[in-house]
């Protein structure tokens, strides 16, 4: 796809939100890195910079959780680049507890982080993607959203996130703007390597591909839905897992 769009990607100084940068870039895109970890973000950005050059690519250090940010971060792409066509909602967190050991900011900064940061992101770039009657947003669920062991808050976010899109792209159908949404499953980032070893190992004998997925693997399908190309398909959730949605959870 080389659409020679602009795409903001929240969370894209490491991980999944890096692979998706990536191959957005691959393609002959422009992207706004969104991120809060300063340091991350400054080493991504300048490694970016070198492979697909310095026009190309803008790091903007904000916390998608809170809604000044948002707004100066959304508005700084804009100042940058003039446009924004491609919304990818990525940055997110887990905070794994039993429900008699999750407290109460457990629950609050998983659903703000994983959730209302969607909100936000949508409320500030969506004005702009309706004035260009054209848009692409790429929500990252994940297929945690089906329900997990000691991930009430994770799944409850995540299950809002399918709601959310589908919800925004009833209302941004008839503006160009699609909505849709990824479901990875366990992928090898650094998220993942917080993971204990075994468990880690039990999560890998659960998906039926028998391997763990990788940012590229998921950034492929966030290129599907971005493209200009796939104008008629809105509201929709992809799963990216290896098969893993298709059978009920082991672990
Ligand atoms: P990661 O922890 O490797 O990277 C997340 C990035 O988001 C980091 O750079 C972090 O600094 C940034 N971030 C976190 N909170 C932020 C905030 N408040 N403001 C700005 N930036 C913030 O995570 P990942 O594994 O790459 O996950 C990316 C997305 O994919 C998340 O939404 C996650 O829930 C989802 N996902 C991951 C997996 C997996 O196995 N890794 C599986 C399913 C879904």
């Amino acid at each position: 796809m080389s659409d020679n769009q602009i795409a903001i990607v929240t969370g894209g100084a490491r991980g999944i939100g890096l692979g998706i940068a990536e191959k957005l870039l691959e393609a002959g895109n422009a992207v706004a890195l969104v991120d809060f970890d300063a340091e991350t973000l400054e080493a991504t950005v300048a490694a970016l910079k070198s492979r697909h050059g310095d026009g190309k690519v803008l790091g903007v250090q904000a916390d998608i959780t809170c809604r000044e940010q948002v707004e100066k971060a959304v508005a700084n792409v804009q100042e940058h680049f003039e446009r924004i066509d491609i919304l990818v909602n990525n940055a997110g967190i887990v905070r794994d507890r039993r429900l008699v050991k999750m407290e109460e900011d457990d629950w609050d900064s998983v659903i703000a982080t994983n959730l209302k940061s969607h909100f936000l992101t949508c409320k500030s770039v969506v004005p702009l993607m309706i004035e260009q009657r054209y848009g692409r947003i790429v929500n990252i669920s994940s297929r945690a959203w089906l329900g997990g062991f000691g991930q009430a808050n994770y799944s409850a976010a995540k299950g809002g996130v399918v709601s959310l899109t589908r919800s925004l792209a009833i209302e941004l159908a008839s503006q160009g703007i699609t909505v849709n949404a990824v479901a990875p499953g366990i992928v090898e980032t650094p998220l993942f390597q917080t993971f204990a070893d075994d468990v880690q190992e039990r999560l890998k004998k659960s998906v039926p591909m028998q391997r763990i997925g990788t940012p590229d693997d998921i950034a492929q399908a966030v290129m599907f839905f971005a493209a200009k190309a796939s104008s008629y398909i809105t509201g929709q959730l992809l799963y990216v897992c290896g098969g893993r949605s298709l059978s009920s959870p082991s672990v």
